[in-house]
């Protein structure tokens, strides 16, 4: 029997400037590769343009790399995310779906500075659009950011409480990619299809069946376990899943910002032992780093 290599520290989500972070992808890397982490993906908000700087970075630091996406869709009613690893960055229908899925942003943000305009919030638009360092990919944390810098707010977690969450006031629905576009997506580019987070949706027992089932049947196959986006309670829950709906489970900070993430890069407990690591499904996709 061949013996199995033991567990890379991995981290598989995390976000920078070319999205919703505040560190460019050169600087995430960096912190990546100093905080431990051997085997990282970046996966920036429908936008694929980082990933050539953040690969040439890992290899630069001696660090595996797998490319990342996370796509917006809609489902059920609600914003889900589909993270999309081991994918060719320049297949031609990934770039241009994406492309349309970020159609749309500049609209609804300027939608959300006209309703919190409506509640004495002046200038939020074009104050958001400092904070991004890509304007085709406006989005809440930008105007999180600027409510915490004019003193509306202590701090982002409070700007989504008050105004951003969904039912509040600066909250603009807008509808995503469908699920079955965002898998083609992917498993087109030739990488494996995460579903992002599910304990993030708090969908009931039946629509999160519902996710999984459908999720599987477009040809989906990973699902988050370990993720900064559940607490510590949810991973055996999605462990449970991940075994239940035989997908390979996966981890990753979701990391955005030093002082914004509730995890660090590489801060996370390995994922459970029984369960199949997402990048054994991409071990040729891996772009190893000379070590
Ligand atoms: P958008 O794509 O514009 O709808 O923004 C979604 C992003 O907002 C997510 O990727 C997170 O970075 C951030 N976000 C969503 N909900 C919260 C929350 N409750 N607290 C802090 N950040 C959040
Ligand atoms: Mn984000
Ligand atoms: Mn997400
Ligand atoms: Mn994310």
């Amino acid at each position: 029997m061949q013996r199995m290599p033991t567990a890379p520290r991995a981290d598989l989500h995390c976000h920078s400037t070319i999205s919703d972070g505040t560190l460019t992808p050169e600087q995430v890397a960096e912190r990546a590769h100093a905080r431990g982490v051997q085997l990282w993906a970046l996966t920036d908000h429908d936008e694929v343009g980082g990933q050539h700087r953040a690969a040439a970075r890992a290899a630069a630091l001696g660090m595996d790399y797998l490319t990342g996406v996370e796509i917006s869709i809609t489902f059920a009613g609600k914003t889900v995310h589909i993270v999309g690893l081991g994918v060719d960055p320049d297949d031609a229908p990934l770039v241009q779906g994406l492309a349309a899925t970020r159609d749309g942003r500049d609209e609804r943000g300027r939608e959300m500075g006209a309703q919190l305009e409506a509640i004495g919030i002046h200038g939020a638009y074009e104050g958001a659009l400092r904070y991004a360092g890509n304007p085709a990919l406006l989005a809440r944390p930008h105007f999180a950011r600027y409510l915490v810098e004019t003193g509306v707010c202590r701090d982002t977690a409070e700007v989504f409480r008050k105004y951003l969450a969904e039912g509040k006031p600066g909250f603009v629905p807008h509808r995503w990619a469908t699920l079955g576009d965002a898998v083609r997506w992917i498993v087109g580019a030739g990488g494996v299809a995460v579903i992002a987070h599910p304990g993030r949706y708090h969908f009931g027992a039946n629509e999160e069946y519902g996710l999984f089932m459908e999720f599987k049947a477009h040809g989906g196959r990973g699902v988050e376990v370990v993720t900064g986006s559940h607490s510590p309670a949810e991973y055996p829950v999605y462990a449970a899943m991940a075994r239940e709906f035989e997908l390979a489970a996966s981890t990753g900070s979701d990391f955005h910002s030093p002082e914004e993430s509730h995890a660090d890069l590489g801060s996370l407990p390995p994922l459970p032992a029984d369960l199949t690591p997402v990048w054994s499904l991409l071990q040729h996709r891996i772009r190893r780093a000379a070590h």
